[in-house]
């Protein structure tokens, strides 16, 4: 009977500090709340940053009987840090299980405050990726190395402003940024340590929560998190509310792929960046908008146009009631991952 009250004991201390590591990140420091929690369904909650905080993407978390489930973890292990309090006002059940719904920074680079006894899923080639050079690639370097200079662009506004509420705002940016570079500086990217290739479903009481990859899109390794009674889906930048950067896309495929995610049946997407939104039209929307990219940027590669011409030229205006766009123009990085595929292709 002693011996079980000691396995008990342990058992208990293991769930306790099974969320997250026990020395606290550097650049969590701001006022306010982070995230801003948008309940869609009895314990599935869509969390979108507030700008008190740089966290970037969005994330999801489900509550389930005994546990969490978080679906992204943000841009930094601050980011991460700062979500996990907050979500500990809504629930002190334990974070067991993390997924990833891809590779990108603003989605996963808060695995590193998660310990051992934490599941992080994600696809295989997110897994990868992670274990690859992460923090060399273009679309992370081109944002980390960004940060000072946006610093010093809003201390100018900041110094040339003078509506109180607007330099109350601006403080708030930069106090944002003042941390965020703290928190980069200990960045560890950190895999999986569960994949899959294919599909994955976890069982929590009577939910069921499915892992699915549907194909090449905006990476070669995105799932989504589908939970069919719930009619939910968690759809990471596979499909935003908005657009999504194309710097590791196959944006042929994607199209193809989105027509798999047309055939769950769901009602609300909680995307990786923007507001929850119920309007599936939208799917349709970008999949045009990312068919006449590929037409548009392919054409003006054939006339011999300069990648960094092309990103300023390309025309996808035409998309502009549905999607935000404001003129002529697509992404460099966009544009010179499209030229890229071309070359690689040609035989
Ligand atoms: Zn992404």
């Amino acid at each position: 009977m002693k011996r079980l009250i000691a396995f008990t004991v342990i058992v208990t201390i293991g769930i306790i500090t099974a969320a997250a590591q026990s020395r606290k990140p550097a650049g969590t420091e701001h006022t306010g709340k982070a995230f801003r929690f948008n309940k869609v369904r009895e314990g599935i909650y869509h969390a979108v940053g507030t700008g008190n905080l740089a966290v970037v993407g969005n994330s999801s978390f489900i509550v389930n009987d005994d546990d969490v489930i978080v679906i992204d973890d943000h841009v930094s292990p601050a980011a991460a840090w700062v979500l996990l309090d907050e979500i500990r006002e809504v629930t002190k059940k334990p974070v067991t299980t993390v997924i990833n719904t891809h590779f990108h920074f603003d989605h996963a680079h808060g695995n590193q405050i998660f310990d051992r006894n934490v599941t992080i899923i994600g696809h295989e080639y997110t897994r990868q990726m992670l274990l690859g050079n992460p923090l060399e690639m273009p679309l992370y370097k081109g944002y980390v190395t960004g940060l000072p200079g946006q610093l010093d662009t809003l201390k100018k506004r900041l110094a040339a402003e003078t509506d109180p509420a607007k330099q109350a705002a601006l403080r708030v940016q930069i106090a944002a940024n003042q941390s965020n570079q703290k928190a980069q500086a200990e960045l560890r990217p950190t895999p999986p340590n569960v994949t899959l290739t294919d599909r994955m479903t976890l069982y929590r009481g009577s939910r069921e929560i499915q892992i699915r990859y549907l194909g090449r899109g905006h990476t070669a390794g995105d799932v989504v998190v589908f939970l069919p009674k719930e009619k939910v889906v968690m759809t990471g930048d596979f499909l935003t509310a908005g657009l999504s950067n194309m710097s590791d896309s196959y944006p042929d495929d994607w199209v193809k792929s989105l027509d798999e995610l047309k055939k769950l049946d769901f009602d609300v997407v909680l995307p990786g960046h923007g507001e929850a939104f119920t309007d599936k039209a939208k799917i349709g929307y970008f999949q045009d908008y990312m068919r006449d990219v590929w037409t548009e940027v392919s054409r003006l590669k054939r006339e011999g146009v300069s990648a960094e011409d092309a990103a300023k030229r390309a025309d996808l205006t035409k998309h502009k009631e549905h999607l935000p766009i404001n003129g002529p123009g697509v992404p460099l990085l966009g544009v010179q991952r499209i030229y890229a595929l071309i070359d690689q292709r040609r035989p």
